[in-house]
């Protein structure tokens, strides 16, 4: 396996509509190893969340995953590809929560996001999925399904009064009740 290189913003590739993966290219043993990497490349980052345009890929794949000692992780969410996925809200207002980005690096900023979403596509061996995901699953699902639409966690951002440095977040903003934990939030994606 190999670490691929993140790209950062300002990078037309995360401004770009991703394409849908053709499903034959899931049958490719090169395939199944690029998402290995990608895999490998989101834990390597530290991320709960990686989008295939992140490492130069104009595809609509994403992979996410979260430990169990990651605060807003309700036990962990395992490890999940999604590949041509489609995102329907589920009725609930939108919650605000910080959020950070894997390609925008030391930033953190308050982004509402539905409670709840259906989600549907392919795994990584093209078997469907069709699934309602809830809380900080929920979450990093619409933060990696506007990767694919070429959308950044700052056009979300309903006012850029919360955006904030890394540091400054754990010194002023991060609840100090929670702060001797791995902070999710403090996670990017
Ligand atoms: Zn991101």
């Amino acid at each position: 396996m190999a670490v691929l290189p993140i790209v950062r913003m300002g990078n037309p590739v995360l401004r770009t509509p991703a394409v849908p993966v053709p499903p034959e290219a899931l049958a490719e043993p090169a395939t199944q190893q690029w998402i290995d990497d990608l895999i490998e490349t989101m834990h390597d980052a530290d991320g709960v969340g990686l989008a295939a345009p992140q490492v130069g890929v104009a595809w609509q794949l994403f992979v996410y995953e979260a430990e169990a000692d990651d605060e807003d992780a309700d036990g962990g969410i395992p490890l999940a590809v999604l590949v041509n996925p489609a995102l329907e809200p589920v009725a609930g207002e939108p919650l605000f929560d910080w959020e950070g980005c894997l390609s925008i690096p030391d930033l953190r900023g308050l982004v509402p996001r539905h409670p709840a979403v259906r989600l549907r596509g392919l795994d990584r061996h093209g078997q469907p999925v069709d699934r309602v995901v809830e809380g900080f699953e929920a979450r990093i699902v619409q933060h990696e399904f506007d990767h694919l639409n070429g959308v950044l966690f700052l056009d979300r951002m309903r006012d850029l009064a919360s955006l904030s440095f890394l540091d400054e977040w754990q010194e002023f903003l991060h609840d100090p009740a929670t702060a001797d934990r791995p902070s999710a939030a403090a996670k990017a994606e």
